[in-house]
Order: C-alpha cells, then structure tokens, then sequence
C-alpha cells in the first residue's frame, strides 16, 4: 500500500490519527468541512501536518492509499460516498492506531455504561499497579496516546461508529454489556443493522480471548444464538446463576472465571442502581481474567468515585435532592434512573429527540414522576406522549427556567433528576455544557 493518508475530521481522534501518522512516516493531510478548534490546529502545526477545514478539497483527499475517518462522520456524506465508489479503503482511528501497539486490549461497548465500566476497569487496573492506559470515547484519543506512550494495556471505549470502522483491530477481551436502540438515525432506522455494528466488537477473537456479556439482554443474547464466536464466553446476570462469569444472589455478586472467584456484598459497591451492579460485574469479571487480586477488586469497586453528568448528586435544596445525569441521552439509560430513585420525581427531559420510543418508560414515569419540565428547542412529541401520564407537564426553552419550574414543583423528599433521554444538540454544545448549565442554575437557586 502506498504512503498517502488522509484523515477526515480535526476532532480528538482524527489530530491523534495525523501525530501517529505522521511518526510511522506517512504522508498525511487531514480535512474537515467545518472548523477546527485553535488546540488542535496548533498540535497539527507542531507535528507539520497539512490540513484544510471549511471544505473538503477531492483532488487532495481522492489521492489517499486510505482514509481514517473520524466516528462523527457518516457514510452518507458525500466526500465519504465518493471514497467507496473508488475502492479506497476508509478505516477508522482505533483500526490504525491498533496496527502500531502490542499492547493487550480490553474494549467496552454497549448502549449505556460504557464510560462508566471503562473508567471503573482502568482504576481497577492501575490500583492493581498495571501499565495501563484509558482511550476511546474517553479523554485523548487512542491514537495519540499510541504515538505518545508506551503503555502495556489499554481499556477502550468503544461506540457503533468506531466498530463499523475496524476490520483487523483484535479485542483481548471484549465487553458488550447491552444492547437498546440508540443513534437508529445513523443505521437507516435498523436495529439489525446497529447491532452487527455493535458485535463487530468480538471480530478475529480466538479460544484465548474473552467475552463479556449480558445474559438478562434481550437483544444481545437473541444475535448471539444466530452467530458462532470462539472467544470464551463470559455472561453476566442479575436472572440466574452463572457457572462461569458473574451473578447476583442474596444481595451479593459472584465472580467466577476457571478456578478463580470473588464476592462482594451489593451494598457496598461505590456505584448504586441496578444498572451499576452490571458495570461493577463486568468491571470485576474483567479483573479476574487480568488474574488481579481479590483485595484490590474489593478494594477498587468500593472506592470508585462516580463520574460527572451521571447520576451526580448536585445538592439539596429546601430539602429535595437534584440529580445530574445529563449523560442519559437515550430512553433505557433514563429506565435505569428513575428505576434507581425511591422518591417522587420532578423529571426534566428532551431535547434533540433520535426517533425515540418512550413506551417502556410509561409504567415506571405514571408510579413515579409526580411533574414532566420538557427542555427542548421542540417540545411536542415528548409532550404527547405522556399526556396524561404525568399530572403535570410544563413546557420549558432554557435551562433556568427548567430548574426553577422544577425549584416551584419539587417539595421537601422528592428528587430533581435531569435525565434528558434526548441529545444536547439543540439548545446546549454538548451534553457537558448541558449538565454544567443544570449544575450552575441549582447553585443558584
Ligand atoms: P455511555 O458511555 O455508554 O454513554 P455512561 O457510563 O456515560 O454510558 O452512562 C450513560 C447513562 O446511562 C448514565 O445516565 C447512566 O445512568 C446510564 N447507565 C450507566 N450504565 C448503564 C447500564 N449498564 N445500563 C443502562 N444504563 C446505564
């Protein structure tokens, strides 16, 4: 293969692909259609590398040997269209980056939980004293910190968009841990379609590999009965027993993996809710495969500290309690908080809507939610649909009004939950800027 690569986007993961790059000697150019952030053009201008922003130039880009493109770029745009019908091969940062490192991989994918289970592996692992490094979704990209580190193992946060994008990347073991329809937008609204994206994950594993995941999920277990993988097969929970992996029973989790075991009491793990007690198995199942310790499991899943815009308790005021959980930006991982909450609830929801289904919240929303604060540029479909599910909804524009909509409802014992179900990009940057805004408008109430 030739020696020209061009990378589309300037994000974190298209200026780690362009340093990499450029330190295995490519010739690289990166462009991207819109702008690209002063840190990262100033990084591209101390490793050399070309790059254009605004446009997408063909004669620069249709020269290339191959392509990284970044996750945030679908394959229906058109500069990305003309790459196929030429044949020339579009990989994604985490396929490159994967050629350049032995380093052991352990990669976490799903709907909901990933940068929670990720986290909570990488702590385990450096609290065991490993060489370990934290990439993916998470803080600087994977390619970067191959350029730049020497890391012997890596946790990788992985979504659908950098799946679709590997080909001979190979996961050491492999953590899948639910399936729910998410971003159905970018798979021509085909479930089927995003959930072969989503098993790409176990692709190239062998006997010696390992894989993580859910027994009580639907989904995955329905496209695991129609495929064949070799990599051990590590289920975890919360229904029945598990001989091999892990389960919950009489308020404690069970670990198992060949002869070694590990046992924790639920109530004391650091992070609560049923859909914690899943990131916490695979998290300590994935230890055990590591041959790390009892203690420093026992250690590490007692003390992990919770991650902001999830499920972060934000204060108390006049004695009901507001919760943050900005990152809850699809309906399951909203089941999940509600679920986890035993108080009446004033729950503020919506936003930019990616064709969601709201029926499997309408049992738990009419048992709990006392008040609906719908926050969005379009307020309508979430407002049909619990029409008269909830005694109250208000309609609602910007964040502080939201919260003091939600300050005149809320009473002493009830809990504010900012759990959106719908993504931030109309009316907030991202879904940060969107929590720091709830976070910012409760301090000042
Ligand atoms: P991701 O990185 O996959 O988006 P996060 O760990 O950031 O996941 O959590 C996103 C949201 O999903 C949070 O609101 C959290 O409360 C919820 N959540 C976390 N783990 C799970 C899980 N295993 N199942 C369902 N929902 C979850």
């Amino acid at each position: 293969m030739g020696n020209r690569l061009v990378i589309l986007g300037g994000g974190e993961s298209g200026v780690g692909a362009a340093v990499l790059a450029k330190k295995q000697g490519y010739d690289v150019f990166l462009s991207d259609s819109g702008v690209i952030q002063p840190g990262a053009r100033a990084l591209l201008d101390e490793h050399k590398v070309p790059f254009e922003e605004g446009m997408h130039t063909r004669s620069l880009i249709m020269t290339a040997d191959q392509v990284v493109k970044s996750p945030g770029i679908p394959d229906t745009v058109p500069v990305v269209e003309d790459l196929n019908k030429a044949g020339i091969p579009v990989i994604s940062e985490i396929e490159f980056a994967g050629r350049y490192t032995n380093a052991r991989k352990i990669c976490v994918t799903g709907s909901n939980g990933k940068t929670t289970t990720a986290s909570l592996i990488y702590y385990l692992l450096r609290n065991a004293g490993l060489n370990a490094g934290l990439a993916g979704n998470v803080g600087q990209s994977f390619a970067y910190q191959v350029a730049t580190q020497n890391y012997d193992i890596y946790v990788l946060e992985l979504s659908s968009f950098q799946l679709e994008g590997m080909y001979d990347f190979k996961a050491d073991i492999a953590i899948l841990l639910n399936i729910t329809p998410d971003h159905l937008d970018r798979y021509h609204h085909d479930l089927n379609e995003y959930v072969r994206a989503k098993f790409r994950i176990t692709q190239n594993m062998d006997q010696d590999d390992c894989f993580i995941f859910c027994r009580d999920d639907e989904i995955s277990m329905d496209h695991l009965s129609r495929i064949v993988l070799k990599a051990k097969m590590l289920p975890i929970s919360q229904q029945v027993v598990i001989p091999q992996g892990a389960y919950t029973s009489d308020n404690r989790m069970h670990v198992t993996y060949g002869e070694e075991e590990f046992e924790i009491f639920l109530n004391e793990l650091a992070l609560q809710g049923k859909h914690n007690i899943y990131n916490s198995m695979a998290a300590a199942l994935s230890a055990k495969v590591m041959h790390i310790s009892n203690p420093v499991i026992r250690e590490s899943l007692t003390s992990f500290k919770s991650i902001p815009h999830r499920m972060e308790q934000v204060a108390r005021v006049k004695g009901a309690l507001y919760i943050n959980d900005s990152k809850a930006t699809n309906v399951n991982s909203v089941w999940y908080a509600i679920e986890s909450l035993k108080t009446p609830v004033v729950w503020i929801a919506g936003g930019k809507d990616k064709g969601n289904d709201y029926t499997p919240l309408y049992d738990l929303v009419s048992e709990k939610v006392k008040a609906l604060i719908c926050l969005g540029a379009d307020n309508k479909k979430l407002h049909d649909c619990f029409e008269g599910r909830v005694p109250c909804i208000i309609e609602t524009n910007s964040m502080k009004d939201a919260v003091n909509q939600a300050y005149a409802l809320a009473q002493s014992g009830d809990t504010v939950l900012l759990s959106p179900a719908c993504a931030s990009f109309d009316l907030f940057k991202n879904y940060e800027d969107r929590g720091d805004k709830f976070r910012e408008a409760v301090r000042g109430l």
